[in-house]
This record gives structure tokens, sequence and C-alpha cells, in this order.
């Protein structure tokens, strides 16, 4: 009788879960799950582990029982913390509140998505009674942390309105037991220091957009009262002395810019990153342009494709990490943010990439006649003259209303992934995020169709890049420090 060859210790069981998420890229496979785990298997790996026939010993196996691949080698405590950590957004309301305190605005930036008005539109400044009832309807929110950003148009214009409303919401946190945190968002063309001085003392965080050197920046960003780039940058420098100087008596903030990517600034990512690190900003947030507001009109003069865009952010990103090595401080947050998740199985925050979105249950949109919408892509969409995403008035509807109505409700069921076909089965799935609003603006349904959504194709380039990153030797250690801040 023939002998059975001597049996190599194999995973009989059946290998990896069913629903361990995978993509093939470069050659190789990408593995993801739930809780927030990758792993990286060479082709011949990932065929013996689904097939069940991956040998138990071995460093690989040991890997990916640990992370939580493999079926019956699950640490469920372990594997739940990680998911809780990175989905704790799912136990507070919304924390996030922006008022918009005007839409008029001196600027005509060519991509704006604030939906500005002209200086002479006063009927669209925030009267100091509604903005003390969007703080009080912001209190109303479970969330301990409550953050009430100053947007507009420019909020500058609306100074006493702003003024009225930091003091009143001070007052009313301390009263509510909140931990509030205040933030501008300004385009400095009309700050001054009796203005400065008052948002220092008031621990205001400062926030303002920088398009790269001033010949594009100031294409872009349109001021014709001035030097848009060279307002930005002289603000900008005074907030970060006083930031290096603090103060004994308040916290003060570093200040931070924006990056918004247009046509224009596709070739230009060298610049765009020098002028940033001359600037003194260690952070740089590459956001794309979105064909919403008045970008919509123009998008054939200032859009691009998200493959255009994913070229731009991996040449963007190589190049902060070849500064990085010549000891330059600086990184791009929204890969930070993805790094945290990744790295670190952390929320941080970003509304925009969450399971589900943020809109109404994350933040809310306080419009100047106190009209609410979920956030404030759904109030530029009422701004067109679509009020789809409006979810109540802080005068007329009370907060358990507002949280509970349809709009509120579907957004939650929209940008849910296990119900998006293509997302469920993607390998992103843990750290990505579908946005109804611009599903709705681009594909005219808030579920949208994945496989031709751009945003999705964005979304892609940019875990494709990160992906690549972290599995290039001698990246792990820096991006794991962007991660960490
Ligand atoms: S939006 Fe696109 S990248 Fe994100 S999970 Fe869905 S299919 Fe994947
Ligand atoms: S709808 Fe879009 S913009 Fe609004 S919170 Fe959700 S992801 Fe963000």
């Amino acid at each position: 009788m023939a002998q059975k060859p001597a049996a190599r210790k194999t995973n009989p069981s059946g290998g990896v879960l069913p629903q361990v998420l995978w993509k093939k890229t470069g050659g190789s496979y990408l593995l993801t799950n739930d809780a927030g785990h990758y792993a990286w298997l060479k082709e011949k790996d990932f065929a013996a582990i689904t097939a069940g026939r991956l040998a138990e010993t071995g460093p690989l196996f040991a890997e990916l029982a640990s992370k939580g691949f493999i079926r019956d080698r699950l640490d469920f405590n372990d594997l739940a913390a990680k998911w809780k950590k990175k989905n704790a957004y799912l136990n507070y309301g919304p924390g996030l509140h922006i008022l918009v305190l005007t839409l008029r605005c001196n600027h005509k930036c060519l991509y704006c998505q604030s939906a500005a008005a002209g200086l002479g539109a006063a009927y669209t400044d925030m009267s100091l009674a509604t903005a003390r009832k969007s703080v009080d309807f912001a209190l109303n929110s479970p969330a301990m942390g409550i953050t009430l950003e100053f947007q507009g148009g420019e909020p500058l214009l609306n100074w006493k309105a702003l003024k009225g409303t930091v003091e009143y919401a001070r007052k009313k946190a301390k009263t509510r037991g909140k931990d509030l945190k205040l933030a501008l968002v300004s385009n400095f063309s009309l700050m001054d220091a009796e203005k400065a001085g008052f948002l220092l003392a008031n621990e205001i965080s400062i926030c303002t957009s920088l398009d790269g050197p001033k010949d594009l920046h100031n294409k872009n960003r349109i001021f014709t009262g001035g030097n848009s780039h060279g307002e930005t940058l002289k603000w900008l420098k005074y907030f970060q002395k006083k930031h290096a100087a603090q103060s004994p008596d308040y916290r003060v903030f570093k200040p931070g810019a924006l990056l918004t990517v247009s046509k224009y600034s596709l070739s230009r990512h060298r610049e765009i990153i020098d002028e940033y690190a001359r600037a003194g900003l260690e952070d740089i947030f590459i956001r794309p342009l979105a064909p919403i507001g008045y970008a919509r009109n123009l998008w054939d003069t200032i859009g691009y494709e998200a493959k255009d865009f994913a070229v731009f952010y991996l040449k963007s990103l190589d190049y902060i990490l070849k500064l990085n090595r010549q000891g330059v401080v600086i990184r791009e947050k929204t890969a930070a943010m993805m790094l945290d998740k990744i790295i670190n199985f952390q929320d941080p925050g970003y509304l925009d990439a969450r399971c589900p979105c943020g809109a109404a249950i994350g933040q809310i949109a306080y419009n100047y006649n106190g009209d609410l919408y979920t956030c404030d892509e759904g109030r530029m969409v009422g701004w067109a003259g679509d009020d789809l995403f409006k979810i109540g008035n802080v005068f007329r509807d009370a907060y358990k209303k507002v949280m509970s109505n349809g709009v509120t409700r579907v957004c939650v069921v929209s940008s849910n992934l296990e119900a998006q076909p293509a997302c469920a089965r993607c390998a992103y799935k843990p750290y990505c995020g579908v946005c109804p609003v611009y599903n709705y603006a681009t594909q005219g349904s808030l579920w949208g169709n994945m496989p031709s959504n751009d945003r999705c194709g964005l979304f892609k380039g940019i875990f494709e890049t990160l992906f690549a990153l972290l599995k290039k030797p001698g990246n792990a250690a820096i991006l794991k420090r962007w991660a960490g801040k």
C-alpha cells in the first residue's frame, strides 16, 4: 500500500474570512478588513490562502492571523476595539457647526464654492439674533466637543455678528458644560490688528486659502481691491509669530491654509509646495475641485478628470516626502487623515470620508437666515435653487426633528458603504466615504454610481498612492509621523 506523503501543516478550515476585501495592484494583492487592518500578498500566497492551502507555519500566516484575516484565528476583542475606535463618531451627534455669517465677499474666486454675493448684498448678513439662535441649536447636539466655524462669503464683513456670537457662545457653552472650539475661515483681506487681537484673545483658530505662488494664487482668487496673495502671506506670518511667542493669557493656534487645485495648478506641484514651505506652513491640504457652486459653470475652463488629479497628487506626495528627507517639516492633510485610519485605527474627524458621511449627523451648516443644511456643500446646492439638503430652520425646528427628518435619514442611508454595491466590495471601504451631495450634483441621485463617479475615482487615486507609498521601503517611518500628529 502506498504511503501518504508527510502532511504539511495547512489551514484546512478554509483560509481567509469570506468578507475580506482585496484588490490586485501592481502584481500584488492588497487585503483589508473592516477592523482597518491591511496586508500585502504575493500572487502565489493569495492563491494559497483563498484555496485554504497556506501553511500555518511561517511569518505570513502569523501576520495574517494577527490582523484578523484567518477564519479560525480571530481575536474578536481586539478587532472590535479597533473597529470601535475607527468609528467612534457613531456615538456622538454633530460636532461641527458652520455659521455662514454673510454671503458677501470682496473676492471673486474662480472656483468659489461658498456661493458668494457682491459687497452690496447686505441682506445676506446673519443677524446677531439668528447667530445666537444657531449657537443654541448647536449646543443641543449631544456631542461634548462643539466646533463653531465662521464662514462666508468673507465672514470678517460681518464683524459685529462674529464678535457678538463669540461672546455669546463662550458664555452659553460654559453653562451647558460643552468643550467649545471656535474657528474662522477668512481671506484675510479685511484683517487688522484690532480684529486679530480679538481673535487671538478668544482662542479662535484661523484658516485661510493659499493656492500657490503669487501669479497662480491671484489668478484663482481674484481680488480687485488689492493683492490677495500679499495679504494672505502677511497675515499668515503675523499669526505664526503670535503662535511662536504664545501668550500667558490664552492659547494661540498655528494658522492653517487650504489649497484648492484648479486646472492651472496641475503642472505646478513643486512651486505650490515650495510656496507652502517658504510660508512656514507645516500642513498642506490638497483639495480637488468639485463641480458644485460657481466651479460647475466654469468646469470646462478650470475643471479636470480624476486621473489628472491622481497624477498631481502622487507627484505632490513624492515631492513632499523628498522635502521631508531633507529636513523640511511639511505633510499633506488628506494623506495624514487617511493614514491615521490606516495606521492608527483612528477617526481623524474627516467628515467627508466617513461611513455614513457627516451630513447632518457630523456637521450642520447654518445659512445667514437660519436655514439648516446637511453640510456646506448641501447649502451650495440650495443656493443654486434646489433645497433638497435643507433640514430645517433654527427658528422653527427643534433639534430632534431635524436629526430625524427624511433628508437626514436618506443621507445616512445613501452614504452607508455597505449599501453601495461597488463600495461594499472595495478594498478601500474601511477608510473611505461617499458624498450624497456630490452624487446628486453630478449623477442626479444621492446614491450615485461609483464605477463612473469621479469622486470615487479621486479617492481610489489617493488610496492607490498612499498604499504604494506605504509599501516602499524608507517611507514607513515618515508616513507614520504624518499620521501621528
Ligand atoms: S467610493 Fe470608490 S474608492 Fe471609496 S469605497 Fe466606494 S468604490 Fe471604493
Ligand atoms: S454630503 Fe458630502 S459634503 Fe456633505 S457631509 Fe456628506 S460627504 Fe461631506
